[in-house]
């Protein structure tokens, strides 16, 4: 048994059936056992492989994106250019590559600000990103002042979400118990309010609601809409609430039980963007789509990157480039199911890719 199931068996047998999203926060981020602490997860060698690391088309296109942003803005002096999640730092290496050629003055301008919570990736980040003046903060919130042009990708799927499920007239909390001595999902009465309305449910079905996820749109929202910038959330999940455990377990690249052996494998959970749209928009900032990755990568010229790329490259690296290309936009991969959520100031033109959007929900 690993030390962190011993403590999380320890703190059930003393207080009770455990929220789901305190288990996933204690496999996640525990300081000492969690499982972005001491590992490199991304990759081959890794549990599980992200857009960035497919192709470094990826991040040149979210750096043209905000670089657009930024010129758009007025290019502000005080600029914080802000990654959430940066993993091994690919996307935002590629991104300031891209940025580098576009836009130059805003890497003079724009302070780099990395919010991460592994020692193990920070370290990394460091060797990737250290000599383009990298700076580090835990949250949102310790971002310094200023316009903030921010990326996420696969961020939110990775905080902890609470699981609650209908029960008659009422609604139980999805807790981690012990069941015959092993962990299992038992019904708890709720740990405390709920931070936002369930849709409608049927007796026994479940949804989910991320806390943090919620409280960190807010901020962002709140900072673009007060301070200007504006910020890009990828990630895999749906556009509308709706019923559904999606919380899941990767370990090589395949699925793992979620309560066995805590702290091994990685755990995430779809991403609820209604709930980071209204989270953001609540705070007078404007939200656009989200749309599916597809839509954002052509509308942002993947083909004409593909193509100018495809010239000076031999066989096998063209090969790599077109495969890279299916995976991030073909929608039996990564094309739909992972989806554009752009933050922007309320008073400024919508960004890059998501104008059609706006036409779209405002007859919706
Ligand atoms: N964006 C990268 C990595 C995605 S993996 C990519 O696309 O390849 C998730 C990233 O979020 C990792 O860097 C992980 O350490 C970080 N992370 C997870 N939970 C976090 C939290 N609560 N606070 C800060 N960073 C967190």
């Amino acid at each position: 048994m690993s030390g962190l199931e011993a403590r999380i068996r320890a703190e059930i047998e003393r207080d009770g059936p455990m929220p789901l999203d305190r288990y996933m926060a204690l496999a996640l981020t525990d300081p000492v056992h969690g499982y972005y602490m001491d590992r490199d997860p991304l990759g081959a060698g890794g549990d599980f492989i992200t857009a960035p690391e497919i192709s470094q088309m990826f991040g040149e296109l979210l750096g043209l994106w905000l670089a657009d942003c930024w010129q758009r803005a007025g290019q502000p002096r005080d600029a914080i250019l802000a990654e959430l999640g940066p993993g091994r730092g690919t996307l935002m290496a590629d991104a300031l590559r891209a940025i580098g050629r576009a836009a130059p003055a805003m890497l003079e301008h724009a302070a780099l600000w990395l919010v991460e919570a592994s020692p193990a990736l920070k370290a990394i980040q460091r060797d990737r990103l250290g000599g383009a003046g990298a700076r580090w903060a835990g949250t949102v919130e310790d971002l310094p002042d200023g316009p903030l042009f921010l990326i996420a990708n696969e961020f939110f799927d990775a905080l902890p979400v609470r699981q609650v499920v209908r029960r008659g007239e009422g609604l139980a909390e999805r807790a981690v118990g012990l069941t015959g001595g092993e962990l299992a999902f038992v019904d708890a009465p709720l740990d405390r309010p709920l931070p936002y309305d369930t849709p409608e449910l049927a007796d026994g079905e479940v949804f989910e609601l991320c806390e943090a996820g919620q409280e960190t749109a807010v901020l962002i929202g709140r900072r673009i809409s007060g301070r200007g910038g504006a910020a890009l959330i990828v990630d895999y999940g749906h556009g509308v609430s709706a019923p559904g455990d999606t919380v899941q377990a990767m370990r090589n690249h395949a699925f793992h039980p979620v309560l066995s052996e805590p702290g091994i494998a990685d755990l995430t959970a779809h991403v609820d963007f209604a709930v980071l749209s209204r989270a953001a928009a609540g705070e007078g900032a404007a939200v656009h789509g989200p749309i599916g990755q597809r839509q954002l990568l052509l509308r942002l010229g993947i083909e004409a990157r593909l193509g100018q790329l495809m010239k000076n490259a031999d066989p096998a690296t063209a090969d790599g480039l077109a495969a890279g290309f299916r995976r991030l936009t073909d929608p039996e991969f990564m094309g739909h199911l992972f989806k554009a959520l752009a933050i922007s100031p309320a008073d400024q033109p919508t960004p890059a890719g998501f104008a059609d959007e706006d036409a779209y929900s405002r007859n919706a």
